[in-house]
């Protein structure tokens, strides 16, 4: 019985190990899962009430009442995780800002820092629906410089 649970835990890591791995391979989607540690990752779905689904920053693949509703879904397993975990005060702290995900989606221009001020509110490549962007101005320099080759893959 007990390795029949280690291979189900093995297994999960494995899976959860390839989301993160497949979204920081990503060249075209800033990811805030970057830093994501998959142990943490894993036990955080585990606290999910719902489903446990593994939260993903893509947010140009989500309708908007999807992204809200995954958001909260996420950010309330988090604090479950923290609860469990005992932690408190600035080690609290550092794992809720680490892991909380985010309504507001990055400009996928890498060279650009701005964040949306409102849910789905950057225009998306209408071509992949898969990045979208602060400004015209970004989209272009993208475009330039990589998602011309990445667009649609
Ligand atoms: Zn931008
Ligand atoms: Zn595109």
């Amino acid at each position: 019985m007990e390795s029949l649970l280690d291979d189900y835990a093995k297994f999960r890591k494995t899976t959860m190990s390839s989301i993160i791995d497949s979204m920081s391979a990503d060249p075209d989607r800033l990811s805030l899962m970057y830093d994501w540690d998959v142990d943490i990752f894993v036990d955080i779905i585990e606290m999910q009430n719902v489903d446990k689904f593994p939260w993903f920053d893509l947010h140009w693949k989500m309708m908007k009442s999807e992204v809200i509703l995954l958001t909260k879904e996420w950010n309330d397993g988090l604090h479950r995780y923290c609860d469990y975990k005992n932690l408190t005060g600035k080690e609290r702290d550092k794992i809720v800002q680490i892991y909380t995900a985010s309504l507001l989606a990055r400009c996928a221009n890498p060279t650009c820092k701005e964040v949306e001020f409102h849910v789905k509110s950057f225009g998306k490549c209408t071509r992949c629906n898969s990045v979208a962007y602060c400004s015209r101005g970004c989209q272009k320099e993208h475009w330039r410089v990589s998602h011309k080759k990445n667009c649609g893959l």
